[in-house]
């Protein structure tokens, strides 16, 4: 079996090797010193699937994958939802503002999935009511908004939460007191859901792995050897260690969104153009827009729940949304975007923008610069090309899967709410191109059915009261017990087991917030987590929820993990500074925009 970049190994395609005769394959080692052994194996097994990006389609089509029965890797150059799926407006919806554009099949296959994901991942994602107030001088009048709602709820099969429901303008004020009462002309109501985007990654991850799959974070695919199918090679290089293994599978999913056409650009197959791999017409073509968020402390804007709103400066539709019990999180821009994807970050004229949209929708909020506890942005990989002088707002979010060269598909555009049917589509291309070659899968696809790690239960508010009652026993708080449920499911429970054994860990991570220092232990035994970052902004996302706690954090953070990951004094230090760096980027243009208030620049 190959070993290394150099050797090619026998090549099971050719034997025509049936999966019905395989034997699944042992789960591997989640925990970091179980790393070291999940790269080896990237090295040692022939793959039928090696997917690349660790974002939420990856994830989902390493967990759609592995379900078949499909010999299945996925490798993430940095750590998995470190890209777009931890930096989104965290809403599983319809998408009530595709209308506008008519993306009809869009919003039907996504109100479909929201009804899925309530289903399948019941902890993490709950329903959200949404307010849309409407006013006089708006783009948006009643008539449209009350015709676009009812298109909603037949997108949906009239099966949504509830049904919308129209308001006026007194009806709205008594929901939103804080709203701008001046040109109010009243609204609607109506529901969809959120979810924390990188824990639903996570979550997926896990359930990959527990599926069978191998998957291994901080691993870059350098280069892709396409040249002769049966069979490709990816060199993979491992951002721990420096290593390089090459990494062999008769089919690759090229899931790295807004760094697509980069990975295509490392596939040596000869030039890239239009493949006649399945006569798609177009090359692949990511066009990216910025899209940047904002939390500021929910009381500082005075609103009670979701909204959904058109900005003052250009009519863009924006939202306002709660966060937790106490934060609210703002967004979203929507600007090209031509650097680098890994350097995207928020500017002041992002924070700016989002802060103007909210004074004036609740002037009397008078939300400033120095309001902002955190900032964050993310790159929607957009299918391009729109036609010319196309709007941001008017490309496609719709998903496409290209395959070019043979056996390399390219998943480009989506959602996060639509990632397990985008993934289900793909790996029915998949299965389709492997077939011929005798590779078939062992069982259907029913990622539709089977609940989610920690979702196996029947009802969240009876989980919510055992869960509250063994932690009460422990001394913990409700607020850390209610926390756990939502991120963890029946999984609070393997929580709650590391506080009863070592009590200490039954702390709070930073005095303002809920999180326990045990979930940070969790995520390095359980959820691939190896560094301060990963668990700071990806498994638990405090680090994004406190203005000035976050080095506290860390450095509490980095203490107790310090014995999992064989860590000494300095690599500590190493730990929390480069955590630090992470939330420095988008903290610089908080800083720049406060400054130049200041100056009444
Ligand atoms: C501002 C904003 C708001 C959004 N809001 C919503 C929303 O509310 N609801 C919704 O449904 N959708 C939303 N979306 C869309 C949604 O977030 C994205 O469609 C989705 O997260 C894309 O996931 P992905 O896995 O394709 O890409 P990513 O999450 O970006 O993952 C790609 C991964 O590939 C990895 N990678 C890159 N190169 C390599 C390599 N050489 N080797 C290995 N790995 C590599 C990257 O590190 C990255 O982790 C939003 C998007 C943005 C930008």
């Amino acid at each position: 079996m190959a070993a290394g970049p150099g050797a090619r190994g026998p090549r099971a395609a050719g034997g025509g090797r049936s999966l019905r005769e395989a034997r699944p394959r042992a789960v591997t080692p989640v925990t970091a010193p179980g790393r070291a052994e999940r790269f080896r194996s990237l090295a040692e097994t022939a793959f039928d699937i090696l997917v690349i990006g660790g974002g939420i389609s990856g994830a989902a089509v390493a967990r759609d994958a592995a379900r078949r029965g499909f010999r299945t890797a996925l490798v993430e150059a940095t750590d998995f939802a470190w890209g777009t799926s931890s930096r989104s407006s965290r809403l599983v919806h319809g998408g009530l503002r595709y209308l506008e554009h008519f993306e009809l099949d869009l919003v039907f296959e996504a109100s479909q999935e929201r009804r899925t994901l309530l289903r399948i991942a019941t902890h993490l994602v709950r329903p959200l009511e949404f307010h849309f107030p409407i006013f006089r001088d708006g783009r948006i009048g009643r008539r449209k908004l009350d015709a676009g709602m009812w298109l909603y709820d037949a997108l949906s099969l009239f099966r949504n939460i509830e049904r919308h429901q129209m308001l006026d303008t007194e009806a709205m004020l008594a929901r939103e007191p804080g709203l701008r009462a001046e040109g109010l002309l009243g609204g609607a109501r109506y529901f969809d859901a959120q979810v924390d985007d990188a824990r639903l990654v996570v979550t997926t991850i896990v359930a990959a792995v527990e599926a069978g799959a191998t998957l291994v974070n901080r691993a870059e695919v350098v280069r892709i050897d396409a040249s002769d199918w049966p069979g490709h090679r990816a060199l993979v290089r491992d951002a721990e260690s420096g290593r390089e293994v090459g990494v062999d599978a008769l089919a690759i999913v090229n899931a790295t969104g807004a760094w697509a056409e980069q990975i295509l650009d490392r596939v040596a197959a000869g030039p890239r153009r239009p493949g006649p791999g399945d006569g798609s017409a177009s090359a692949v073509r990511i066009r990216p827009s910025r899209g940047t968020h904002i939390h500021v402390a929910r009381e500082r804007v005075g609103h009670s729940g979701a909204l959904i709103f058109e900005a003052p400066r250009d009519g863009r539709v924006m939202f306002i949304l709660p966060w937790r019990e106490d934060l609210t999180l703002i967004g979203t821009t929507d600007e090209f975007f031509e650097g680098p994807p890994h350097e995207v970050a928020a500017t002041p004229g992002d924070i700016a923008y989002l802060l103007e949209a909210t004074r004036g929708l609740f002037p009397a909020s008078k939300l400033g610069p120095e309001d902002v506890i955190s900032a964050w942005a993310g790159l929607r990989p957009l299918v391009a090309p729109p036609a010319d002088g196309a709007e941001e707002g008017a490309v496609s979010r719709e998903f496409e899967v290209h395959q070019h060269p043979p056996g390399v598909f390219t998943l480009s555009g989506g959602k996060l709410t639509s990632h397990r049917h985008m993934a289900e589509a793909t790996v029915d291309r998949v299965q389709s191109f492997l077939a011929p070659a005798g590779v078939k899968p062992l069982r259907k696809v029913d990622t539709d059915k089977v609940p989610l790690p920690g979702a196996r239960f029947r009802d969240l508010d009876a989980l919510r009261g055992r869960i509250r009652a063994r932690a009460r026993a422990q001394g913990l708080e409700r607020a850390s017990a209610d926390r756990l449920t939502r991120a963890y499911g029946t999984r609070a429970n393997r929580v709650l087991d590391l506080v009863e054994r070592t009590p200490r860990l039954g702390k709070r991570v930073v005095a303002e917030r809920p999180h326990l220092l045990a979930e940070a232990v969790y995520s390095v035994r359980s959820e691939m987590a190896l560094h301060v970052e990963d668990i700071l902004f990806r498994r638990m996302r405090v680090g994004l929820e406190t203005r000035s706690g976050t080095p506290e954090a860390a450095r509490r953070v980095a203490e107790v993990v310090a014995p999992e990951l064989d860590w000494t004094t300095e690599r500590r230090t190493e730990e929390v500074k480069r955590a630090l760096d992470f939330r420095a980027v988008d903290d610089g243009a908080i800083r720049e925009l406060a400054a130049r208030a200041k100056e009444g620049r």
